[in-house]
């Protein structure tokens, strides 16, 4: 029988009890940059004929349950098959079910920090034991480390995050292939940034999918796709990974709109990668006016830059940069990254906007 907490309310799992929730810090200012969206809106096009195809939804209907127009979508844009790939609500969502899959009680996951922190977060709420092991001091991998940590906790997933948030690089794909060697289970590579990035574990999958069936990649609409309103991510995997997803997704999970959304997103690659190559202009922009500034900062493959402010406390920066109705993100309480801000790449204006107020601040 469950404890009863405050009020005579049942209390949570005691294993989550010490849990906070997660969540970056929403904050009513004019320039956000602190959760990696795209700051530019989907094609107008796809605006409309999104509108129209929703409009026709029989939504008295339940949507298609196994999401066949838009897996089959992807599964073309990948080149795989339908069955290697598995859509959910977001990648969160899509990592959720990769750890009620595999993970739980009595199980281990390995990972690499400082990384994405819902890795870790929701392998706890699953029940699943981490096994953590740390990146080198400029946040490359450390394939010594890795193999430790995988030698000493066998684990069924082991997550690494490519390009990196918090930290921007993406993984050397030679690292990505040693790593999926080297580990007993499965290799959860996130992508959420993929497409900024100059290689992809879906290549590894492609050039010899026999010797890595165990490299899952994880990636969102959320980021490039300019589509974080619409919830949506999925994994590409062997089949057997897709069909233990299914096991655990709820049916119906992914509404008829998502799918449409999705769907039709992928009509307007050339937009979107004339997104993202915009965006990767704008990172130079901000990298180049970094190095006239008092702070240490990473290269990034991603939409986003991690920084260090040398002449002053992050926190105090932070509260500077609110001041000047500029959000970025406060990652110096994170393990590893003491004293670090990441700030999302954003319009021009805004990333104008963004060093003037950092140049003040720093002065
Ligand atoms: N993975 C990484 C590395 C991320 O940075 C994010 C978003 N912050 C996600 C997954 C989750 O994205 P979403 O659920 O919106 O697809």
């Amino acid at each position: 029988m469950a404890g009863l907490g405050d009020g005579g309310l049942p209390g949570v799992r005691p294993d989550l009890a010490a849990l906070e929730g997660y969540h970056s810090a929403q904050v009513d200012v004019e320039v956000r940059l602190n959760t990696n969206e795209s700051p530019l809106p989907p094609p107008e096009a796809w605006r409309r004929e999104f509108a129209e195809t929703v409009a026709a939804i029989d939504f008295n209907r339940y949507p298609d349950r196994e999401a066949i127009a838009l897996r089959q979508a992807l599964a073309d844009s990948h080149a795989v098959g339908i069955d290697e790939i598995f859509c959910a609500n977001g990648s969160n969502e899509v990592l959720q079910c990769l750890l009620l899959a595999y993970g739980g009680p009595g199980r281990t996951v390995a990972l690499f920090e400082p990384t994405y922190t819902l890795h870790r977060h929701i392998a706890r709420i699953t029940g699943t034991a981490v096994a953590a092991g740390a990146r080198r001091d400029d946040f490359a991998l450390d394939l010594d480390v890795v193999a430790d940590v995988v030698a000493g906790s066998d684990p069924v997933l082991t997550f690494l995050c490519s390009p990196n948030n918090p930290t921007g690089r993406a993984d050397r794909p030679e690292e990505v292939a040693t790593v999926a060697g080297l580990v007993p289970g499965l290799l959860v590579v996130d992508e959420a940034y993929g497409q900024f990035a100059p290689s992809s574990a879906l290549e590894l999958r492609a050039t010899d999918p026999g010797a890595h069936r165990n490299v899952v990649v994880v990636r969102t609409f959320s980021k490039t796709w300019s589509m974080a309103g619409a919830r949506l991510g999925y994994l590409v995997a062997d089949p057997e990974v897709v069909a233990a997803c299914e096991l655990v997704a709820l049916p119906y999970h992914l509404d008829a709109a998502k799918q449409v959304a999705g769907r039709l997103a992928l009509r307007y690659v050339d937009e979107m990668e004339r997104r993202v190559a915009a965006i990767a202009e704008e990172r130079g922009r901000i990298a180049a006016a970094f190095t006239d500034l008092p702070l240490e900062s990473w290269p990034s493959d991603a939409n986003f830059l991690l920084f260090r402010p040398t002449t002053k406390p992050a926190r105090e920066v932070w509260s500077d940069l609110v001041d000047a109705s500029v959000l970025v993100r406060d990652c110096s309480s994170w393990p590893g990254l003491t004293g670090c801000l990441r700030v999302t790449v954003g319009l021009p204006e805004e990333n104008d906007r963004f060093l003037a107020a950092l140049t003040e601040s720093l002065r």
